[in-house]
C-alpha cells in the first residue's frame, strides 16, 4: 500500500494502458522493451514514460530498455491483476446493455457481477450472463461489490448514489450527466460521453492539428 501511495494520480491512471501493452509482449514471450517502443505504443511521450517507470522502481537502462517480465508482475500487483473486482451496473437502457454485452475480463480483471433497473419487464432476464435484478432489491442483491457503474436517467443517480454508498460502496463510475455528491472516502469517476464528444468537436474546429 506504501508504495502505491507514492505513485501520482496522473501517473496511477497510464497504468493500465502500460499493463495491456507490457502484458501483450509478455505473452509473445518478449524480454525487453524501449520507451520508444512503448512510447509509440500508447501515445505518451518517452519522457514522461521514464518519469512513471521511475516510479515503479524500473530504471531502463541504456540500449536495453525495460525489463518486461519484472513491469509484469509489478503492474500485476498494483493493479490487483490477481484478483477481480466484482461490479454492480445500475439503469440497464442502452448504455447498461452495451456494458453489460462488453468482455471487460478481456483487459482486465473486473466483472460485472449483478444489474438493477427500475423495469419490471427487464428484471429476471439475464443480458451478457449477468442477472437483472429490481432496483428496490438493491440492498438485499448487492452482495459485497465495491464498484458501482451509474447508467440511469439523471434524475435518479444521487438517490441511487445514496443507496450504493450505504451498502460500502467506495467507487462510482458515473455515466450519467448529474454531478453526485459522496463523502470523501468515495471516489466518483465521472464520464458523459455527449460533453466528451461536443468538446471533442469544438477542439477540431477551433484547435485543428
Ligand atoms: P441510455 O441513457 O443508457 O441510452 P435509455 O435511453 O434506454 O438509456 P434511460 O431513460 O436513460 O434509457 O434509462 C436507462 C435505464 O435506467 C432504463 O433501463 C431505465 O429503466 C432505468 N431506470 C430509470 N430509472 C431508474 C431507477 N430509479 N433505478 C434503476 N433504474 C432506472
Amino acid at each position: 500500500m506504501d508504495e502505491e501511495a507514492k505513485i501520482p494520480q496522473a501517473t496511477a491512471k497510464r497504468l493500465p494502458l502500460y499493463y495491456r501493452f507490457i502484458n501483450n509482449l509478455y505473452l509473445q514471450g518478449k524480454m525487453r522493451v524501449s520507451s520508444k517502443e512503448l512510447s509509440d505504443a500508447v501515445k505518451v511521450d518517452s519522457a514522461t514514460i521514464r518519469r512513471d517507470f521511475s516510479y515503479f522502481g524500473a530504471l531502463g537502462k541504456k540500449g536495453y530498455g525495460y525489463n518486461v517480465e519484472h513491469l509484469v508482475s509489478f503492474f500485476r500487483k498494483t493493479l490487483d491483476q490477481d484478483e477481480t473486482t466484482e461490479v454492480a451496473l445500475i439503469g440497464v437502457g442502452n448504455l447498461g446493455t452495451a456494458f453489460l454485452n462488453y468482455n471487460f475480463m478481456k483487459n482486465n480483471n473486473t466483472k460485472i457481477v449483478v444489474a438493477f433497473d427500475a423495469d419490471k419487464e427487464r428484471v429476471g432476464q439475464e443480458v451478457g450472463g449477468v442477472p437483472i435484478e429490481h432496483i428496490d432489491d438493491l440492498e438485499e442483491r448487492m452482495g459485497n461489490v465495491s464498484v458501482a457503474i451509474l447508467t440511469v436517467p439523471s434524475q435518479a443517480a444521487q438517490g441511487i448514489t445514496d443507496r450504493l454508498i450505504g451498502q460500502g460502496v467506495s467507487g462510482i463510475l458515473n455515466f450519467t450527466p448529474a454531478r453526485i455528491t459522496v463523502p470523501s472516502d468515495v471516489r466518483v469517476h465521472h464520464i458523459d460521453l455527449s460533453v466528451e464528444l461536443q468538446s471533442l468537436a469544438y477542439f477540431l474546429k477551433h484547435y485543428p492539428l
